[in-house]
């Protein structure tokens, strides 16, 4: 049995105070981490306050972004030495936006997998297709792509600790989820793709996120699904009482 995880996508959203109120509104209803795998995907400001607020509960706390190098000329950048060093101890990896905006590709997410595992951070990595993707039939190979490119090289137990988040990119922010049936038919694809590169056993132990528009309202439905481990989630994760009826799901 898979343990469900949970996480919290806040983007680019809340300011300190706001940050450290969410850990104060959550305190002690969280459920263990032996029952679910609770996360906060925080902005790089306060993650070290974060992580040092959450220490002691079941919230783990999460970076959304980093760079593959440990350290050297990148202005601007954060390494994955760094945020080791201060206590996250997962990040998120391959996000639609930052491949959209921020020229993210399917080999940078694989260095940055790689760089994950070197330091001892969790990656949740994210994959996706567009609209005009999924209209066209596409959705099921541009899938394969993309978690084929993210999981080359690595090692079997590496597999097995990877989190996949698979986030179709017309149902992010626009209140359209895609159907439970949608979504896990694709994680069922994602789950058969490890199977075939990998092995039976890193397929039957990888977690596969389903993200895009959850909310308290479908969270039961889209977790019920045979494939479907987790969510992660960006607007309905920004109040503590929201977040804590996903978490209870899980
Ligand atoms: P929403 O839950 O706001 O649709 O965002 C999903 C997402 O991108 C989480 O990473």
């Amino acid at each position: 049995m898979r343990k469900k995880v949970i996480a919290g996508n806040w983007k680019m959203n809340k300011v300190r105070s706001e940050a450290v109120q969410f850990l104060e509104d959550t305190k002690g209803q969280v459920p263990s981490f032996n029952e679910v795998e609770s996360v906060i995907c925080a902005p790089f400001p306060y993650l070290s306050e974060l992580v040092q607020k959450a220490e002691g509960t079941p919230v783990k706390i999460a970076a959304q972004n980093m760079h593959f190098e440990e350290n050297g000329a990148f202005t601007g950048e954060v390494s994955p030495v760094m945020l080791k060093d201060i206590g996250v101890t997962y990040v998120v990896l391959g996000h639609s936006e930052r491949r959209e905006y921020f020229a993210e590709t399917d080999e940078t997410v694989n260095k940055k997998v790689h760089a994950a595992f070197q330091h001892g951070l969790v990656p949740i990595v994210c994959v996706g297709e567009t609209l005009e993707q999924r209209e066209s039939n596409q959705t099921n190979q541009l899938v394969e792509g993309q978690v084929k490119k993210a999981l080359e090289g690595l090692s079997e137990e590496q597999v097995k600790q990877t989190i996949i988040a698979y986030e179709p990119i017309w149902a992010i922010g626009t209140g359209k989820t895609a159907t439970s049936e949608q979504a896990n038919e694709v994680c069922t694809h994602i789950r058969n793709v490890v199977k075939d590169v990998v092995s039976a056993d890193a397929a039957e132990a990888v977690r596969i996120q389903y993200g895009g528009s959850v909310k308290p309202a479908n969270v039961e439905e889209l977790l019920a699904q045979s494939d479907i481990d987790g969510a992660l989630v960006g607007g309905a994760s920004l109040e503590a009482d929201s977040f804590l009826k996903l978490v209870e799901a899980g």
